[in-house]
């Protein structure tokens, strides 16, 4: 397998989104699958498929398709999602309720430990069965837990706050729903900066440019 840093970007991007499919294929019990038969289920190309999966040494599809336990468990393993990554959430609010008590996390074999929150009013609460902790615990949580990656669901002002405080902890990840744009490279630790209302705008957008051409 060639290493994760030859692959571009726009491949690893693509990933999740076969792991999800590969995932409903294996849980249906499907043995194998074509390139063909992926790509028309993904709306994309059997070419692309094939060029994705040959960045990752090609899968060794041979006449028959690729063998789905297989690749499913190929990919989950280029993802980490075997590698048991543990989070926190800071700011136990209403979007922090929402992704905690949803599957994301279980369905990527991300572990989610605690929850941290400057609000005393909220320390000592569960939320989807997490204990929420007062925020300045986190260091020493992470000092006792290894923790990979936090999850930020803090209002926008909170967001420089929240990753002055992940520093020193061992966390490596951040997972940004605050709406600031955060770069911490510097530091080592990689940011997936979410902006849930862009895509609102641009679904909005769509729609405004088909109204306008009927
Ligand atoms: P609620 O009204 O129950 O607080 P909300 O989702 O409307 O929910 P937000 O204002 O978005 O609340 O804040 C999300 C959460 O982040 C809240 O629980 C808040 O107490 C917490 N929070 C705000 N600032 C910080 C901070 N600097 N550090 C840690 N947690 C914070």
């Amino acid at each position: 397998m060639k290493g994760q840093t030859e692959v571009s970007e726009a491949v690893v991007n693509r990933l999740p989104r076969y792991y999800r499919y590969l995932r409903e294929l294996y849980r249906k019990d499907i043995l194998r699958v074509s390139s063909g038969e992926l790509a028309d289920m993904m709306g994309v190309t059997a070419s692309q498929i094939r060029h994705d999966f040959n960045c990752f040494g090609g899968f060794g599809q041979q006449g028959y398709g690729y063998n789905v336990k297989f690749l499913y468990h190929k990919i989950s393993e280029i993802l980490g999602v075997q590698d048991n990554f543990s989070a926190i959430i800071i700011g136990a609010g209403n979007l922090c309720r929402a992704i905690a008590t949803g599957p994301i996390f279980t369905h990527r074999g991300v572990r989610l430990l605690a929850i941290f929150d400057n609000n005393p009013a909220k320390a000592g609460s569960t939320v989807a069965g997490v204990s929420v902790y007062p925020i300045e615990q986190l260091h020493e949580f992470c000092g006792k837990n290894r923790v990979d990656i936090a999850v930020f669901t803090v209002p926008k002002a909170a967001a420089r706050e929240s990753a002055e405080r992940i520093l020193g902890t061992g966390i490596r990840g951040v997972w940004n729903y605050t709406n600031m744009e955060l770069d911490l490279s510097t530091h080592g630790i990689a940011v997936q900066n979410i902006h849930l209302g862009d895509t609102l705008m641009t679904l909005c957008y769509t729609i405004k440019e088909r109204s306008n051409e009927a």
